[in-house]
């Protein structure tokens, strides 16, 4: 297993208490038009700020929606990962883009639409924006990020560190394996699909996995999901799991990592975890969901980043 070098990062050059001013300069729908899970492809001009050529894939840039809450008090931070490879979007390093999904909740009857994710796909082209960042010191791609393979597991918007990932590993002429699994409701919830069916047309060892959890169904009747993938497609992600310089990157919905981890153990890929405690049984199958999600912590060959 070769040494995970990770790279130095420059982190919050702008605060909240002094945010950069970008510009919008792309917003584009980058699932199917028809998704009612509608997320944009979003690009922000820095240029002239601290901020150009500074983000890593896999940090996070920071947006500061403007207005108030109903308390009267400033919106607070949100925080976006950064979807551009390290060179910048386009190869332009003044151009930093992120994938957001308009969040919105239904309860007791009334309709709420998430303040900053509504007011970012609002944006035109040329509006002005406060942003802050970099954000994130770990979720990186290693220095040597050639010497490695590389399983992705995306919900949602967590495909948004992929994006940028995929294209620097292939960019640097990665000959090693790298797989994306992606989970989603619906089919028109694929997000990049245009460039991710073209990645996998190109390179053999690019691995694209779609798990459609409310379309399909494994042979028990039971859903897809991105953990699932892990039992379903043991022809790709088994050999590559095996091998010793693999590194597992997970990015999206908060609890999606207990199941991964808990597949992982079921399929004996314990170099991707660390045991917290010692659970009851050693057969991972008889492990009850709060010894998997208490006892399953990520090792050093696990990245993480859920919420
Ligand atoms: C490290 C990190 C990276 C992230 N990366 C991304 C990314 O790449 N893309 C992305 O889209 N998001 C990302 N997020 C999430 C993002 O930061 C925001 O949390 C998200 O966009 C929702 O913010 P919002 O302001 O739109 O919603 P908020 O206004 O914060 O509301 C949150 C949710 O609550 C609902 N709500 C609002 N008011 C009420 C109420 N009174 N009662 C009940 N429900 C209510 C809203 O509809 C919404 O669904 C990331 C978060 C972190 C921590």
């Amino acid at each position: 297993m070769p040494e995970i070098i990770l790279p130095e990062v420059e982190m919050n050059i702008y605060s909240p208490k002094s945010p950069a001013e970008a510009t919008l300069v792309e917003n584009y729908v980058c699932t199917a038009e028809s998704s009612p899970n509608i997320i944009r492809h979003l690009t922000f001009d820095v240029s002239g700020t601290g901020l150009e050529g500074k983000f890593k894939v896999g940090q996070s840039i920071g947006v500061l929606p403007p207005g108030a809450d109903e308390k009267g008090k400033a919106h607070k931070l949100r925080l976006y990962s950064v979807s551009s490879p390290e060179k910048g979007e386009g190869g332009k390093k003044h151009l930093v883009s992120t994938t957001v999904k308009r969040a919105n909740e239904e309860v007791d009857g009334t309709f709420y639409l998430g303040v900053c994710s509504n007011y970012l796909c609002n944006l035109k082209l040329g509006d002005k924006l406060k942003v802050t960042g970099p954000s994130g010191r770990r979720y990186l791609l290693p220095v040597n990020k050639e010497e490695f393979n590389y399983v992705f597991f995306a919900t949602g918007t967590g495909i948004a560190p992929f994006r940028g990932m995929i294209m620097e590993l292939f960019e640097a002429g990665i000959t090693n394996e790298v797989a994306l699994v992606f989970g989603c409701p619906y089919r028109t919830d694929l997000i990049y699909p245009k460039f991710l069916n073209e990645m996998e047309e190109k390179h053999e060892n690019f691995h694209y996995i779609k798990m459609i959890s409310r379309e399909d169904r494994r042979d028990d009747g039971s859903k897809y999901y991105v953990q699932t993938a892990i039992e379903d497609r043991p022809d790709i992600l088994d050999p590559i799991l095996s091998k010793e310089n693999t590194l597992i990157y997970i990015c999206g919905m908060k609890g999606m990592e207990s199941g991964i981890y808990h597949n992982l153990a079921k399929r004996g890929h314990m170099g991707y975890l660390r045991l917290k405690g010692q659970p009851e049984s050693d057969d991972p199958n008889q492990w009850s969901w709060e010894e998997v999600k208490k006892m399953l912590k990520p090792s050093e060959r696990t990245f993480e980043e859920v919420y």
